[in-house]
């Protein structure tokens, strides 16, 4: 199971494509792809290789802002619908996640008894409660970091605003991820070796910190919004 992240000015699917086929060693049952462009995010997963799935992407979509996924299922069987990426009631938010979220029944109970599920994964109401919460008056960023402060258990996130596509939000607890920065692009990864073709310049990311990724900048910070400044490390590994 693994996650990849692109937002730059290239054509984000071959690098988000190419970077899940280097993640296949960690063993996956579906994966899928999100991108993101002016006219909206579009959505291809499914169950099996990463060849079905670069078979069903659409050649014409063209978008340099993107999240990929390969699923190793924790809650419900593998199939289209529980494959990542997940989205809100509305659409506007994306996202994928490696982990468990322990306590998902629980929060779900309290926070969104009225909101019905697409799918029969833990994953589903972390991007369920973002949009609650921005519903509720918060902004993305804050809506973010509110809801992996109610969340127990593992995560590596990446989750896309159909408003803002120039963003990618990032989270870590407990799950492997990386930040990948490039000139005029960054990138997100569980393994640097799956962008190691695009950089060798990587950020550690720790757990229950959160970032908001673009095209030039990365920001980090607590699960409190604290900023956090840290240095990038070259990557040894060959290609
Ligand atoms: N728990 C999530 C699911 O079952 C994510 C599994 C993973 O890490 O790939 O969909």
């Amino acid at each position: 199971c693994g996650i990849v992240g692109y937002i730059g000015e290239l054509d984000a699917k071959e690098i988000l494509l190419k970077g899940l086929e280097k993640l296949e060693y960690r063993g996956y049952d579906s994966a899928g792809i999100a991108l993101c462009n002016e006219e909206g995010i579009s959505i291809v997963k499914e169950k099996g290789r990463i060849a079905d799935l670069r078979a069903a992407v659409d050649v014409t979509v063209c978008a340099s802002t993107g999240i990929g996924h390969t699923r190793w299922a924790t809650h419900g069987v593998p199939n289209r619908t529980n494959a990542h990426p997940h989205q809100s009631a509305s659409g506007r938010f994306t996202l994928v996640h490696n982990g468990v979220i322990e306590n998902y029944h629980l929060v779900q109970k309290e926070y969104l008894p009225a909101v019905s599920m697409n799918s029969d994964t833990d994953t589903e109401v972390i991007v369920q409660l973002v949009e609650k919460f921005v519903i509720d008056g918060m902004t993305t960023e804050a809506a973010f970091r509110h809801t992996l402060s109610l969340l127990h258990g593992s995560y590596a996130i990446a989750m896309l605003d159909a408003n803002e596509a120039d963003t990618i939000f990032v989270a870590k607890n407990k799950s492997p991820l990386l930040l990948g920065m490039g000139e005029h692009f960054n990138v997100v990864v569980s393994d640097a070796m799956a962008m190691r073709q695009v950089t060798d310049q990587f950020v550690e990311l720790h757990d229950q910190e959160v970032v908001v990724i673009r095209k030039e900048s990365m920001e980090i910070m607590t699960l409190d919004g604290v900023k956090i400044e840290r240095a990038p490390f070259t990557s040894v590994i060959d290609m």
